[in-house]
């Protein structure tokens, strides 16, 4: 299909493609048995100014948005999506900074994020508010010039890794959520220390570990917005960054439907390629018809808040279950059509399905994202009657 993109955007894209075809498909096995972070291909994605995509230009970045940054999430994760993630993840901590920064802390973090400097990441859950993260814990005391921050963050990606981070900490515990705010807290500052790297079933290149804050100073003038603002960052934020997630998912059933497809041609069975049994033929149409329906609406939602559009919670929300559901049938087919084989390591498909598991889970359970899709119809049936 023809999704109409610029120069620019195809550029874009097909440098994407390149790294991930060259760089990362080599290594993406390897990474998925070690779990090591993948430095070397952050630095690659640096050099070829691909952090640069989704920055305002005031700032040492492209402009391009939204949808440029899916445009690269999408052809990385066709060859690796965990190392996709390292990258992603520092575009959802680097997102609450473009929309709430104020001029100087703009001026401070996205250029040196824009070269790829520095990563960012985003603190939200703890261990007892994961999908229910207004019952956040951690606090954040104000006191003279600074706030005091106690706590702990849990399963936060890029935790270590990144030098900058938005973390959403009780400013008012009184008030509960209306009492949170969003700071942004740097890696090295004294009582901020990470947890134990998780051992994971997928996107195992990319990192999770605890955030540890204990009697952590930050000034004042770290706050994202204004005190009590918090959660409303932390939404608009995850608003903006599940056309990602949607990408995310997108790229890996498409990697997997190509591999799948190439496969059943290769594969002889009863003296015919297993591609031209009519069993498989259904099988792969649906797969590819699921990944083309999931790519228009992931597109078509970050081309909305690029656009600006001013409610765009709904359509976020199901670009991101639409594109991981479809992830999640695909490349369980795709193990379907390797057989046997699809369920060894010495092939890619087990590894596409266990990353792709973990896109109905974060940025919200695809069960939240329904709920949000549903109360967003109700209230609009409710005001169509008024
Ligand atoms: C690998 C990984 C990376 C992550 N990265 C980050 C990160 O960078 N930053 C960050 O802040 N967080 C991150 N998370 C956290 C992630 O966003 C949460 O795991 C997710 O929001 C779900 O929370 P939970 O795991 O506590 O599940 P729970 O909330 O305990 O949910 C358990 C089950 O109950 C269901 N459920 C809960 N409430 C409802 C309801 N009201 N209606 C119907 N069903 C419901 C859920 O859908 C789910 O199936 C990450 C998690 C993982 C695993």
């Amino acid at each position: 299909m023809n999704y109409f993109l610029t120069d620019d955007q195809k550029m874009i894209k097909d440098l994407a493609a390149q790294i991930a075809r060259e760089k990362i498909a080599p290594i993406a096995a390897e990474l998925d048995e070690t779990g090591e972070f993948p430095h070397e291909i952050v630095k690659v994605l640096a050099q070829s100014d691909l952090f640069r995509v989704f920055i305002p230009t005031e700032y040492e970045g492209l402009g391009g948005g939204m949808f440029d940054m899916c445009l690269v999430v999408e052809e990385l994760s066709k060859a690796c999506g965990g190392i996709a993630l390292a990258y992603a993840a520092s575009g959802l901590g680097t997102i609450p900074i473009i929309l709430f920064g104020t001029e100087e802390q703009k001026k401070k973090y996205l250029p040196r994020l824009a070269s790829g400097e520095i990563l960012a990441a985003f603190g939200l859950t703890e261990s007892g508010a994961g999908s229910d993260a207004a019952s956040i814990k951690t606090t954040a005391k104000p006191d003279g010039d600074s706030y005091v921050l106690n706590g702990t963050k849990q399963w936060i990606t890029n935790g270590g890794e990144a030098s900058i981070y938005t973390v959403i900490a009780l400013t008012d515990p009184a008030r509960g959520v209306r009492g949170s705010s969003a700071l942004l807290v740097e890696k090295g500052t004294p009582g901020f220390d990470f947890g134990k790297k998780e051992n994971k079933m997928g996107i195992r290149a990319s990192v999770t570990r605890e955030l540890v804050f204990q009697d952590c100073r930050v000034p004042k003038s770290s706050i994202l917005s204004k005190e009590g603002m918090g959660f409303l960052v932390a939404m608009r934020t995850l608003d903006q960054s599940r056309p990602g997630v949607a990408a995310q998912a997108l790229g890996i059933a498409q990697g997997a439907l190509d591999k799948a497809v190439e496969y059943s041609r290769e594969r002889h069975q009863f003296g015919k390629p297993i591609s031209s049994f009519q069993g498989l033929q259904f099988m792969m149409a649906d797969m590819a018809t699921q990944v083309e329906a999931a790519r228009a609406l992931t597109y078509s939602v970050a081309r909305a808040v690029d656009a600006g559009e001013k409610d765009v919670s709904r359509m976020s929300a199901m670009a991101k279950v639409f594109a991981s559901d479809t992830a999640m049938r695909v490349t369980t087919d795709a193990v379907q059509i390797f057989g046997g084989y699809g369920y060894m390591k010495d092939y890619p498909m087990e590894k596409m399905m266990r990353d792709a598991k973990i896109t109905q889970i974060y940025e919200g359970t695809n069960q939240i994202q329904r709920e949000v899709i549903a109360l967003g119809l109700i209230k609009e049936s409710v005001r169509g009657k008024k």
